[in-house]
């Protein structure tokens, strides 16, 4: 980065891009955690309009276009991401039905009442589950379902260190019960929760890391930044590995059923 004017935060934002793109998902979850939650979804037509809010490379929104017939507009902050998406969707041919947008989560491109489905899937937590959940729903049309997977606790308690990392990360992090009465306050009747296995974290998500790391840190010798930003995913993954008894991901659907 030759560029004066280019602030670290800017180059930090081009890294996280560059090392989250070589990696089929940008957060923990599986083609199998995508059905099973699309499997609560009842009546789905070919005029359904699908949101995916966070959609990153696609990996999930794939999966959603495989198994619906639907349109599906899928967002992302990043470009990125989306010129990455939008040559997946080329390659599978699902151009007339599918396509990555760039855009926020807080400034979504749709009317009231346009949407049959939204879809997020480790992103919700970008606005806070509660302020999304609370956003989007005049999205959806009645009858309409939202779907998204958010970190959990799983028990009433926890080891210090792995609370004092989450209510860094993400204070919003709180227990499924607690979650699902926001999802339930928030307007929508809770349909299901279910946990993710520990392999969307560890085979599906940390493991294809390690690569990508190495990858990385050899192209970047020397860059502080890029051995921040690495240090902080082995972190992350170290401390999954020791107190995955406390926390995970859970996925929670909801339908709207009344205005
Ligand atoms: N759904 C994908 C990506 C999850 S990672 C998966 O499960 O693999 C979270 C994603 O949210 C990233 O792609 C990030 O770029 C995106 N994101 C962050 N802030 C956002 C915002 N304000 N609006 C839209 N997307 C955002």
């Amino acid at each position: 980065m030759s560029n004066d004017n280019t602030s670290v935060n800017e180059f930090d934002f081009q890294l996280v891009c560059e090392y989250f793109s070589s990696l089929e998902r940008q957060g923990p979850g599986s083609p199998e955690m995508t059905s099973k939650a699309l499997s609560f979804v009842e009546s789905l037509t070919e005029a359904a309009h699908i949101a995916d809010i966070g959609c990153g490379t696609g990996g999930q929104t794939m999966v959603l276009a495989e198994q619906t017939s639907g349109v599906i507009t899928a967002i992302d902050l990043f470009p990125s991401f989306i010129e990455l998406f939008n040559k997946k969707v080329e390659v599978k041919n699902l151009q007339d039905r599918v396509k990555g947008v760039v855009g926020s989560m807080d400034n979504l491109p749709f009317q009231n009442e346009e949407l049959d489905l939204i879809w997020s899937e480790g992103a919700i937590y970008n606005i806070g589950f509660e302020r999304g959940l609370k956003e989007w729903r005049r999205f959806l049309k009645t009858g309409g379902y939202i779907a998204v997977s958010e970190a959990s606790w799983f028990t009433e308690e926890r080891p210090a260190e792995i609370e004092d990392f989450w209510m860094n990360a993400y204070p919003e992090i709180d227990t499924i019960s607690n979650k699902i009465a926001q999802m339930e306050k928030a307007g929508y009747v809770p349909v299901a929760t279910f946990l993710f296995p520990e392999t969307c974290w560890t085979e599906l998500f940390y493991v294809p890391q390690m690569l990508a790391q190495e990858t990385f840190l050899n192209k970047y010798v020397g860059n502080k930044a890029a051995e921040g930003l690495v240090a902080y995913q082995r972190y992350e993954a170290q401390l999954y590995a020791k107190y995955k008894e406390y926390y995970g991901y859970a996925f929670f659907i909801g339908k709207k059923i009344s205005d």
